[in-house]
């Protein structure tokens, strides 16, 4: 029925009555009459709404028609009463009561006026704008819902956010929330919200409302306005405002959450159930999105861990015999498609486990029993085959029968359980193949009974545990070291462990050493139990150290009988033992030996010489042989061959020194007499030498005594004159004082110890002897200046022995050639360089060399050219030996005109050149 129909029917039914005519004249009890003059100009008014209309302009008694209308009203009126007959007029009056009375009728003529007869038709167009607006609001939820529940996921938050703010715009609501249970399902929470701008801020993201709402949930199903509920109140701050529940199966699970908004006056169109259904519309679709979410995450995090453990389910569908697996698990197994055949799934699996697997799915499939497997699927055709654990069940029954499971990768577990596997079995090899036995005895009463025996038992003694059972054991232990055996058993009791060494003979009745260690085990209350324990065949050990103690024995005997000087002693010099013939040489006792100190037979040079030498030695180097000279009390001086042997701890520290020594006296005295006899021999050779030598300065000062003669003789003596040649006679006398003092002190023995001397000044004593008598012969000397000074160890007038020795035979070779080639300029050129740690002097001449075929030769002792009586041969042997004897070198070679000798000689190390 539209708005005029129901206009009629109010005239005709309430107030006109059925048999009234729809245009019968006055009805003045109802509605409003107005009585219009032609003009629209208002005469008289009558009607119960009359007192409701306002007059724009009062005053005037006639006023127009319009000065009572709402201005768009006043459009609908053109022209004059006359023009509006026959239409419906909707006419919206100026009230007293606020809003304007919607008001419909129609003119009429009425005498010489006109009719204008009205009816509020206010409540029908509510009704209408009611029913609009509940469309739109339908309408509203449809899109809201829609647009909810068809965009994506991903885009969830913005559509959500962008429904509130359209239902916020639509409805003119400056805040609106959505409010959820939080993920515990403890308390609510701001899902989401939306604010028009310049709408103060009630609510944040995500805030908590703890369960202010909860008390809210007994209520049915309504909105529940702020106003008449204080926690909601609360919520909703100081602004007016109303709660919208959503339930589903559960109870509430959503509120739609409105502030700052008077809903009657705002939407006074809408109702509860419109509320509701708007609630709804958000509420439903974004739970059930939620959900999806939810339930899609899930899917998600299922589907890593499947990949991750190398698992997933499987489905086997006995109707078409095909097998489904997860996605992940088709993956990991290389498979190209999730749905495959039993028979191809079956071609995966080792071929050794496969009728395995075949025959528990029959079992499930047939009696529902529960599979369980390990089985190998080969992934692809290089790797190994993966093991896995199979598990199903069935679910259903019948046709509808479902065999559901699952697999897991377990070959990391199974590697390891084969590695451990073949671990333990290396290990029992081991022990089986060991020359160790481990053994166990029970405790009965009081003795101890084998129960157990490795099998390394067998191949090692050729028993087995039932030979030693019941006492047997002692049968077998070599019947000396019984005693030992139950000296074992019995400490073994006593102690709770023991370690023991007795022989067991073997099956052949061959004996063996066996180390036996064993431990007792004891009940809680302390008695004992067992006994587990190891024997272990030392034979050969034993046999070894048997070897050992005999050979130090022999050893021992060795070293106290040799004729040789054994002894040890510790870095400081103490002796910590000496044998026999060192301790009759320092005439005493062996035992007296110990904790003498060897220094105290050494000069202090000796022995800081002594242990600096020590100090060189290393763990690789640790032999170290030198000649030592000691001086015992009370007799002369001893030289001994010492060879000393480093002792040294992991560190390479010097623990203690072994030393063999062997007494060079007879030796070392046999060499210096030979020295001395060959110095002498020099001296002789010189002979005519050192006459020339002294002839010189006799010859001057006869011709200065001979000159002052004749000059006292004439008497004609000045002072001056006389004093003159009394100063050379004087200078004369001095030289050849200092021929005979050198002459002297070379022909006494060597001094016995070495000490530091510069070696050109061999060279200046030697010029001192043999300069003179090599000029009388016609022999150029060259001689340079050495220019620096350093120290070596020695004796220099050895030194000087040998420099003679080489300028002396120098000289005998230039002779003999100038024999033959009288135009002959010989000549002997002595110098001395150095460098950081050796010195030389060459003693070079023009004689024509030596001939090359001799050259190896020249050093041996008795080994000259020379004829009979003119040469010993012993002159370059000693000079060898007197030089190696000061740690240097004697060597020749020749140059170009002749033989070339250098003496080589180191230089003490804390000597410092001084040039
Ligand atoms: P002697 O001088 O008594 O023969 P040496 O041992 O001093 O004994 O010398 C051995 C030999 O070496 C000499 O006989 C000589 O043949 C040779 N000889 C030594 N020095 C020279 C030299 N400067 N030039 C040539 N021959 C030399």
């Amino acid at each position: 029925m539209n708005t005029g129909d129901k206009l009629f029917a109010r005239l005709l039914n309430r107030q006109l009555g059925p048999s009234q005519p729809l245009n019968s004249p006055v009805v003045p009890s109802v509605g409003l009459q107005l009585y219009l003059d032609d003009d629209g100009h208002v005469e008289h008014l009558s009607g119960p709404l009359r007192h409701l209309l306002v007059q724009q302009r009062p005053g005037s008694h006639t006023a127009p028609l319009l000065e009572y209308l709402l201005p768009h009203s006043s459009l609908a009126l053109e022209g004059r009463p006359a023009d509006w007959q026959g239409q419906l007029l909707d006419l919206d009056f100026f009230s007293l009561a606020g809003p304007p009375l919607h008001l419909r009728g129609w003119v009429q003529a009425q005498g010489d006026g006109w009719l204008l007869q009205l009816l509020d038709i206010g409540d029908l167009l509510g009704e209408r704008r009611q029913a609009r607006s509940r469309e739109q609001c339908q309408w509203l939820a449809t899109q809201v819902r829609d647009q909810l529940r068809l965009g994506s996921l991903a885009r969830l938050p913005h559509e959500l956010s962008e429904q509130l703010q359209r239902l916020g715009q639509h409805l003119h609501i400056p805040s609106l929330a959505v409010a959820l249970l939080d993920e515990q399902g403890q308390g609510w929470q701001i899902h989401q919200y939306y604010a028009a701008p310049n709408a103060p801020q009630v609510w944040r993201d995500q805030q908590r409302l703890g369960t202010a709402l909860d008390s809210l949930n007994g209520a049915l199903p309504q909105r529940l306005l702020a106003s008449e509920q204080p926690r909601l109140s609360a919520l909703l701050g100081p602004n007016e405002g109303f709660a919208v529940p959503y339930r589903d199966a559960q109870g509430v699970a959503a509120w739609l959450l409105c502030a700052g908004y008077n809903a009657a006056q705002q939407a006074p169109d809408l109702n509860d159930h419109d509320w509701l259904l708007l609630a709804a519309a958000v509420a439903a679709p974004l739970l059930e999105r939620l959900r999806e979410h939810r339930h899609h995450q899930q899917l998600e995090r299922l589907e890593i861990l499947q990949a991750l453990l190398g698992t997933g389910w499987w489905e086997v569908s006995s109707a078409s015999a095909e097998v489904q697996l997860a996605p992940t698990l088709a993956e990991h197994l290389g498979l190209q498609a999730e749905r495959i055949s039993i028979e191809n799934w079956f071609s995966h699996v080792h071929p050794a486990d496969r009728d395995e697997l075949r025959s528990h799915l029959q079992a499930l499939q047939d009696d529902g029993t529960p599979l369980e497997l390990c089985v190998r699927l080969q992934t692809s055709e290089q790797s190994l085959p993966l093991w896995y654990r199979l598990q199903g069940r069935s679910l259903g029954i019948g046709a509808e029968r479902r065999l559901v499971g699952f697999m897991l990768d377990i070959s990391d577990i199974k590697n390891q359980q084969q590695q451990a596997a073949a671990a333990h079995a290396r290990l029992d090899n081991l022990i089986a193949s060991a020359p160790a036995v481990i053994y166990v005895q029970r405790y009965v009463e009081g003795a101890l009974q084998p129960t157990f025996f490795s099998a390394s038992l067998q191949p090692l003694l050729g028993w087995n545990l039932a030979d030693c059972a019941d006492g047997r054991l002692v049968e077998h232990v070599h019947p000396e070291d019984r005693p030992r055996y139950f000296e074992r058993t019995r400490q073994l009791l006593r102690e709770g462990s023991v370690s023991a060494r007795y022989r067991v003979l073997d099956r052949q009745g061959q004996a063996h050493w066996l180390l036996d260690e064993a431990k007792l085990l004891r009940d809680d209350l302390g008695l004992p139990v067992e006994a587990v324990g190891l024997w272990l065949d030392v034979t050969e050990a034993t046999l070894a150290a048997e070897q050992v103690k005999a050979s130090e024995e022999r050893y021992r005997i060795l070293v106290e009988d040799s004729p040789a000087m054994i002894c040890r002693y510790r870095p400081d010099l103490t002796l910590t033992f000496g044998n026999r013939p060192l301790a009759t040489y320092l005439e005493c006792a062996p035992e007296q030996l110990p904790g003498v100190n060897l220094g105290n037979w050494m000069s202090d040079e000796q022995r800081e010489a002594f242990v600096q030498r020590l100090a060189q030695l290393t763990p690789e180097l640790p032999v170290s042989t030198a000649e030592i000279n000691l001086r015992l009390p009370g007799r002369e001086h001893a030289w001994w061959v010492w060879s000393d042997r480093g002792v040294f701890d992991e560190h390479g520290r010097l623990l203690e020194v072994q030393a063999v020594g062997r007494d060079n006296t007879e030796v070392r005295r046999s060499q210096q007499q030979l020295t001395q006899s060959a110095k002498m021999a020099t001296l002789g050779e010189m002979a005519t030498g050192l006459a020339h030598e002294i002839n010189q300065p006799l010859n001057v000062m006869r011709m200065a005594i001979v000159n002052v003669l004749k000059r006292l003789s004439n008497g004609d003596v000045q002072i001056d004159y006389l004093t003159d040649k009394l100063n050379r006679i004087d200078a004369q006398v001095q030289r050849a004082a200092r021929v005979v003092d050198h002459m002297r002190v070379f022909g006494r023995r060597s001094e016995i110890e070495q000490h530091p001397f510069n070696p050109p000044d061999a060279i200046e004593g030697t010029l001192a002897l043999l300069s003179e008598g090599l000029r009388g012969k016609g022999v150029e000397l060259r001689i340079k200046e050495a220019g620096f000074e350093v120290q070596v160890r020695g004796y220099v007038d050895q030194l000087e022995q040998v420099l003679i020795n080489l300028v002396v035979n120098a000289r005998d070779a230039l002779l003999g050639k100038r024999e033959t080639h009288r135009d002959f300029q010989p000549w002997i050129a002595v110098h001395a360089e150095c460098d950081e740690h050796v010195v030389r002097l060459w003693v070079e001449d023009n004689g024509g060399g030596i001939d090359p075929r001799l050259l190896e030769r020249i050093f041996e002792p008795f080994f000259t050219t020379k004829p009979v009586g003119v040469g010993t041969g012993l002159g370059l042997s000693v000079s060898y030996g007197i030089i190696e004897n000061m740690g240097g070198r004697l060597s020749v070679r020749n140059g170009d005109e002749g033989a070339r000798f250098c003496i080589e000689l180191p230089i003490a190390p804390d000597d410092q050149i001084t040039r």
